[in-house]
């Protein structure tokens, strides 16, 4: 033990101050299993959203702030996801931030692009103005962030950390490429599991609580029939309720909650349509905690809980 304090302290004493290894803040678990992956034994980041906050909507304690303030990097999805996020380091003014869904060469693509084929409404980009109503909600429509569903994304944005972690660290650089090049190949393993996975289970239509499958179910060939909230945690309309049973009651086999969400409603709406109630899912992984395995864990896990209910019998 003696001999590992002096050590400690004599490599403390060797190393120039620029060698410190930066302080990195993320907004929920899969930006920041990315960044513990990229920076290893190095450090860990710190988390702001734990288990039971919604990632579209959060208030910030006092000490958080503070922390936030001492970052010398926010690596974060980007304000279509968190505008509450968006706000606070727009009040900080000149904190150095990396926006994951601004990453050249990420994968992005509106809501509703892999919705239902079978609904009766087009599913067109919607135009400024636009005055069909059979939603009384926008939030669905335009960029769909919940992009790090897309395992290629994940992959990219570990290179893009490791580049940013190595500017601000150049001591350092190669260990950030290297454990990025080690993260690349766990979401290719975790990659090709799920795809295994949900092979048997393609094409069956499913409903969800909230508008974020989008980009899982374009990767691995998913039906999502529709989601009881159109938006980001906005409260569902009653007219938009009973669409959604008329529509997806007749053709899914199963209805997912949100571990995030009550589940009352779907509960309800499970019994009213008699499409068997699945286990509640969890994209923005908020059990999976902030380490490493968070980003993978939190992709293999949504895929544990569908193909459970819909390969049942
Ligand atoms: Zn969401």
């Amino acid at each position: 033990m003696r001999y590992i304090i002096t050590s400690a302290v004599a490599t403390l004493l060797a190393l120039p101050a620029q060698a410190e290894v930066p302080r990195v803040v993320t907004d929920f678990a899969p930006a920041a299993g990315l960044v513990a992956t990229v920076m290893g034994d190095l450090g860990q980041p710190e988390m702001l959203l734990g288990q039971g906050a919604n990632a579209h909507d959060f208030q910030l304690r006092p000490s958080q702030s503070a922390s936030l303030q001492d970052a010398d990097l926010v690596v974060w999805i980007g304000p279509r996801m968190s505008p509450w996020l968006d706000r606070v380091l727009t009040g900080f003014g000149d904190l150095r931030q990396m926006r994951l869904l601004d990453v050249p060469g990420t994968h992005l693509q509106d809501f509703g692009d892999t919705a239902a084929h079978d609904h009766d409404h087009d599913h067109d980009p919607a135009p400024a103005g636009d005055d069909h109503d059979d939603h009384d909600d926008h939030a669905h429509e335009g960029l769909d962030p919940h992009a790090w569903l897309d395992p290629s994304n994940g992959a990219l944005w570990l290179d893009a950390i490791a580049t940013e972690l190595a500017r601000l660290d150049p001591d350092h650089a190669a260990d950030y490429a290297a454990n990025a090049a080690r993260g690349r190949a766990e979401i290719a393993a975790a990659d090709a599991r799920i795809a295994a996975r949900l092979g048997p289970v393609q094409g069956q239509p499913f409903v969800v609580f909230h508008d974020a499958y989008g980009y899982f179910a374009a990767h691995y060939g998913l039906t999502v029939a529709g989601s009881v909230s159109l938006g980001d945690a906005t409260a569902p309309g009653a007219a938009h309720l009973r669409a959604l049973q008329d529509q997806a009651g007749a053709s899914a086999r199963c209805l997912f909650p949100e571990t995030v969400h009550d589940p009352k409603l779907l509960v309800q709406m499970a019994e009213t349509t008699g499409l068997r109630l699945g286990g509640a899912l969890d994209p923005e992984g908020m059990a999976q905690g902030g380490g490493a395995g968070a980003y993978t864990g939190t992709l293999e896990a949504l895929a544990d809980t569908l193909a459970a209910c819909l390969s049942g019998a």
